[in-house]
């Protein structure tokens, strides 16, 4: 049997990848803290999970509309509508497995072979294999630690070319944490679309914004191009349900439609059961997402406090999500000359996990993610610190 060179020219996920390898040292009676997951370690609410038991108990358990029941996308455009004044109905939502899914169907809908996607680096892992399995190229913009990972227009301007078709934003970003402000976010996606680039706004970090710093999003400028803006949200980071595979897409009927079709004649709808538990979380109560929003703040300062003090790394104040994305190229020296060493040396001598920049498209830095309990985190932050201060020359 030969696999399709489609499949065999892609990578699995590095961050999957990287927590196998600390799960193999810890089955040999390492000691292993991982930095290296991107989920909420908090429970999904209460009520959330008795709407899917009741779900079940009602015999909700059979296929639905492709797209998602009617009342859970009523709810998600509601979402847009109560937090960023968005003009849309339900039916300008699709539900799909996951923010991933929407991404990747997307992409699919949007992309002929040989467009190209401007991608600001570094960036979330999927990105540019889901626009290579579009067929599309991604196209990188870089952008610095020290000016907070944020994309200049001025950047834009240089890259938008004739093959130019999307450019992804994501704010607040995984890795970084950075978020851009109302403003700067609009300046960038009136400009893409001046030039006539379609703008995908990932926003599934959106409910993680930490005092004083504002929720952002897209749909605020949507109203005023509904055909060239798509934005991606989800239930997992926000409700602490991962597992649930729970996202959805804000866009024009036209482009939902082209989605629907496309997941009618590949994953259908995605599990009953969780759309249900998801019309609850977003039409119930949100105070535990205000308490776990509350809680990752006083991590993130938590940590922010601690590995600004390392030596010989850079680290801007991150104003959401729950990463922590420190620029560590000044130490390298001897084997250590790439992200990917540098999180061996970390891993073998300070028994931490955490992902190497380069699967984020930058070398110089890794990935730290504070969704953990306090106490484990000092610990594994207290460990990475004396294992970098041996680099320090
Ligand atoms: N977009 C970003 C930036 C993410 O970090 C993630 C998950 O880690 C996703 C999308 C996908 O989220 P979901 O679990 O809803 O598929």
């Amino acid at each position: 049997m030969q696999l399709s060179k489609r499949i065999v020219g892609i990578e699995p996920s590095a961050t999957l990848a990287l927590n196998a390898k600390a799960q193999q040292l810890r089955d040999e009676g390492k000691d292993i803290i991982s930095l290296a997951l991107g989920e909420p370690d908090f429970a999904t609410p209460a009520h959330v999970c008795e709407a899917a038991k009741t779900a079940i108990d009602e015999g909700f358990t059979h296929y639905t509309a492709v797209g998602g029941i009617m009342p859970l996308r009523q709810a998600a455009s509601q979402y847009f509508a109560k937090n960023y004044q968005t003009r849309c109905s339900g039916k300008n939502i699709i539900v799909g497995n996951g923010g991933k899914q929407n991404l990747y169907n997307l992409l699919q809908c949007l992309l002929n072979k040989g467009d190209e996607v401007l991608v600001p680096s570094p960036y979330w892992v999927s990105y540019p294999t889901m626009i290579e399995l579009a067929g599309g190229v991604p196209v990188f913009l870089s952008t610095e630690p020290e000016q907070g990972f944020l994309l200049e227009v001025e950047q834009l301007a240089e890259k938008i070319g004739a093959k130019t078709k999307v450019l992804i934003l994501n704010t607040p970003s995984n890795p970084t944490g950075s978020l851009y402000t109302q403003e700067q976010l609009e300046h960038l996606i009136r400009f893409a679309v001046s030039k006539g680039v379609f703008v995908l706004v990932d926003e599934i970090y959106d409910q993680l914004v930490y005092p004083p710093a504002k929720p952002v999003s897209a749909a605020r400028l949507w109203n005023e191009f509904p055909e060239q803006i798509a934005i991606v949200n989800g239930l997992a980071k926000s409700f602490a349900m991962t597992g649930w595979r729970v996202g959805y897409t804000l866009a024009s009927e036209n482009l939902i439609a082209a989605m629907t079709k496309l997941q009618s004649q590949s994953t259908a709808n995605i599990c009953s059961i969780a759309q249900k538990a998801a019309l609850a979380a977003l039409s119930g109560s949100w105070n535990e997402v205000d308490l776990m929003r509350s809680a990752f703040q006083k991590r993130r300062d938590f940590a922010f406090e601690i590995v600004q003090k390392w030596q010989g790394v850079v680290c801007k104040k991150p104003q959401g999500a729950f990463y922590l994305f420190p620029k560590v190229s000044d130490l390298y020296g001897g084997e250590i000359t790439t992200s990917t060493a540098m999180c061996d040396y970390l891993l073998n001598e300070a028994g931490v996990a955490v992902v190497a920049g380069a699967a984020f498209g930058d070398d110089r830095c890794f990935r730290i993610s504070y969704a953990l309990d306090d106490k484990t985190l000092a610990l594994a932050l207290e460990r990475i610190g004396a294992a970098l201060v041996k680099l320090c020359r």
